[in-house]
């Protein structure tokens, strides 16, 4: 679960009844004296998700039938992990998103517009029935300034709009159709676990999609290496964990190393999802990076690096240290901190530089300065935090770090040699000024 997910444990039903008197009737008082809902009753299920949706969000919502209905905490996780993401890497002041896939409730759309005011949405479906209550509940919700519903063709290119739109978007998101086929849905681990009566009013256009999602997210991977940096970060939700080691071929395949992985759970679901960048704007590793052992070996490389000083007396003198290493290295500017925040062991600095200065080879002069062709773009970018904390509840001792997180540049290496660089030179500075114990 996405640790801003407010529904991080189970709600107090007849508290949600009382608030909201449609759920009334379906809220008992289970074996163990806990107020609940049959999660196997698809009116049940569906008041539910009303009722969240009016109370936390003050939206409303028309659900059909036959179509899915969708959990609010399942898809705010994804909604959550995108806010994440767009926070450390999009600077516009509006933020443009395309939902491939929306479904009869628009829901991410909704939940995202109603979260965060400066987002706008393109959200498609091939679907005609779920196109119209779409824009229904859009319209409903007064929000067709901000969201804009559109039927495509299930054989024509899945990112349409990206195609055809003169403006650039910020990220797609999509949870696409998961299986195969009717076989590949009996397989899966959720109709094995709740049985064939569980409530699942999926039709098959939303469940079903040739190849599987595997397919489908390859489908949006292959029309992104035309489009490229016409969106920033191009997402989808995966129902499976064994189609991430696919996707992840195909971006290793395709030299694309911007990538993250993130894993949503909540209560007896898992799901994952998966992200892709051509631009240089990196995430840091709690929202790239997931430590399922499963994954370790195509997770993507850390951006997010620990370097530790265990000698160091303070935080406020390894600060210190790293400001005077810093003002010494030509081409680098700290482009923000909050001094004299930069003496606060919690502090972060934001590391600007406009060439290459420092590795070895730059050094000996061998190095063709790595200046960005343009002039103004910095060839790295990155935050430096001071850290400190006890290491030992016993000794008391201070153990003070350094947590290097890549913001931006094309080449790792740069990243890595800078922090390698760095952290070389406060040592021998601690060593020379005697502030190590
Ligand atoms: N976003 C909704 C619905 C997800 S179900 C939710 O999370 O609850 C998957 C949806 O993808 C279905 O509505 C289905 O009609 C739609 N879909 C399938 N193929 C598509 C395609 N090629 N382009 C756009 N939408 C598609």
């Amino acid at each position: 679960m996405h640790p801003r997910n407010p529904y991080n444990k189970p709600p107090d039903f007849t508290e949600l009844a009382r608030r909201y008197p449609p759920l009334r009737p379906y809220v008992f008082i289970n074996h163990t004296g806990s107020s609940t809902i049959n999660f196997k009753s698809l009116p049940a299920q569906k008041c539910l998700t009303e009722a969240l949706f009016r109370l936390d969000y003050g939206l409303s919502l028309t659900l059909p039938d036959d179509r899915l209905c969708p959990p609010v905490p399942n898809r705010l996780n994804y909604v959550l992990w995108l806010q994440d993401i767009v926070k450390f890497t999009c600077g516009s002041a509006t933020v443009r998103g395309l939902d491939i896939g929306t479904g009869a409730s628009a829901i991410y759309p909704l939940l995202a517009c109603s979260i965060e005011h400066t987002w706008n949405f393109v959200a498609t479906d091939i679907d005609e029935r779920s196109v119209q209550f779409a824009k229904q509940n859009v319209s409903q919700n007064s929000m067709d300034n901000r969201i804009f519903v559109e039927r495509v063709q299930a054989d024509g290119p899945i990112l349409q709009p990206l195609h055809t739109s003169l403006m650039n978007f910020d990220f797609t998101m999509c949870n696409p159709p998961f299986y195969s086929s009717a076989e590949d849905v009996s397989r899966s681990a959720e109709f094995k676990e709740f049985g064939p009566n569980a409530v699942c009013s999926g039709a098959e256009v939303e469940m079903i999609t040739p190849g599987g999602e595997t397919s489908f997210v390859a489908r949006i991977f292959s029309e992104s290496l035309q489009l490229r940096t016409k969106c920033r970060w191009y997402t989808s939700m995966l129902g499976k964990m064994s189609s991430i080691p696919d996707l992840v071929s195909l971006f290793r395949e395709h030299s694309v190393d911007n990538y993250v992985i993130t894993e949503f759970v909540q209560g007896q679901t898992r799901r994952w999802a998966i992200g892709w960048s051509f631009q240089d704007a990196r995430v840091p590793d709690t929202f790239a990076r997931v430590s399922n052992p499963t994954l370790r070996n195509i997770m993507p490389s850390r951006n997010t690096l620990h370097h530790a000083f265990p000698g160091a007396r303070s935080a406020n003198i390894l600060a210190s240290a790293l400001r005077n290493v810093l003002v010494l290295i030509s081409g680098v500017t700290v482009t923000s901190s909050a001094t004299p925040a930069i003496y606060d062991h919690s502090s972060t600095i934001l590391v600007h530089a406009r060439s290459n200065t420092w590795s070895r080879a730059a050094r000996r002069g061998k190095l063709q300065e790595t200046v960005c062709a343009d002039q103004d773009l910095p060839v790295l970018r990155c935050s430096v935090e001071c850290r400190q904390h006890s290491s030992s509840y016993t000794s008391g001792d201070i153990a003070c770090e350094l947590l290097f997180t890549w913001v931006e540049g094309k080449d790792r290496l740069i990243f890595e040699s800078f922090t390698s660089h760095v952290s070389h030179k406060i040592t021998s500075s601690l060593k020379e000024f005697g502030d190590v114990k």
